[in-house]
């Protein structure tokens, strides 16, 4: 579960999340929309400190992750990260791509690593690409290579940033369709997109958030059909 509480952050003088309380609960899937600049990939940054909060707290089941005492190595263990550009290496294979952090992080054994990708590529659809290079797949392909690898690390939640955005349209389809067996499955998730069918569809819950503050929250329908705030459906006359 994540646990956020009056979450500053600025960037010089430019205050970009002013005072965010949000949390995703164990199994949950809490889908984050908002216009361009709102500060949601900031947010989704400090929930496993790859930004440094600059007043709140970040709880990450149960663990203070500003707290200067905690092992963020550990922490980042149990997050898995998936963001827009795939960010495979793209001299290895997938498989490789899939064993590396495993060996290295998790101190498994080669043939366990592999054991353990073989099974996650199958999950989601590609396993019969163990031995193709990133170049070799499509963008939909290395981005559901991009979950296997997250998911191969046996992560206590997931953390999504636009996985979609970067892939022709005709892609996306097999990507969300990923997630949706993964909340199935019961995966703690937060999933910033744009994709409104996926939110209404998955989510639990639906975060909208304006120049650096949650405006409004709730379930999709609610959020999604019956927006309260004039920001919201300023926003939502836009996408939807
Ligand atoms: P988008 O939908 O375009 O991805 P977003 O809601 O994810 O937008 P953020 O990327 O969180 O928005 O950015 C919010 C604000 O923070 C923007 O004004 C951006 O310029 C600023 N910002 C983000 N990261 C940094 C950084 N590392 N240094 C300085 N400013 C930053
Ligand atoms: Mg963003």
């Amino acid at each position: 579960a994540i646990e956020v509480r009056a979450l500053c952050k600025t960037f010089g003088s430019n205050e970009v999340l002013k005072g965010i309380d949000f949390h995703v609960d164990q199994g949950e899937v809490v889908c984050v929309i908002g216009p361009s600049g709102s500060g949601k990939s900031t947010l989704l940054r400090c929930v496993n400190r790859l930004e440094e909060p600059t007043t709140g707290t970040v709880m990450v089941e149960g663990i203070d992750i500003t707290d200067s005492e905690t092992d963020l190595d550990d922490v980042r263990t149990r997050i898995g990260m998936v963001f827009q550009q795939f960010n495979l290496f793209p001299h290895l294979t997938v498989l490789k791509n899939l064993t590396l952090a495993q060996q290295r992080a998790k101190r498994r054994s080669r043939s366990e690593a592999t054991e353990i990708a073989r099974r996650n590529l199958a999950k989601v659809g590609l396993a019969e690409k163990a031995d193709a290079f990133p170049a070799q797949l499509s963008g939909g392909q290395q981005q559901r290579v991009a979950i296997a690898r997250a998911l191969s690390m046996d992560p206590d939640m997931m953390l999504f940033d636009e996985p979609t955005s970067a892939l022709d349209p005709e892609l996306v389809g097999d990507v969300l369709e990923v997630m949706k067996e993964l909340a199935k499955e019961g995966m703690t998730m937060m999933v910033v997109t744009h994709e409104m069918g996926f939110a209404r569809e998955v989510g639990d819950r639906v975060v909208f958030m304006d120049g650096g503050v949650v405006v409004e929250q709730g379930k999709p329908e609610d959020v999604l059909g019956n927006p309260q705030h004039e920001r919201t459906k300023l926003f939502l006359s836009k996408v939807l």
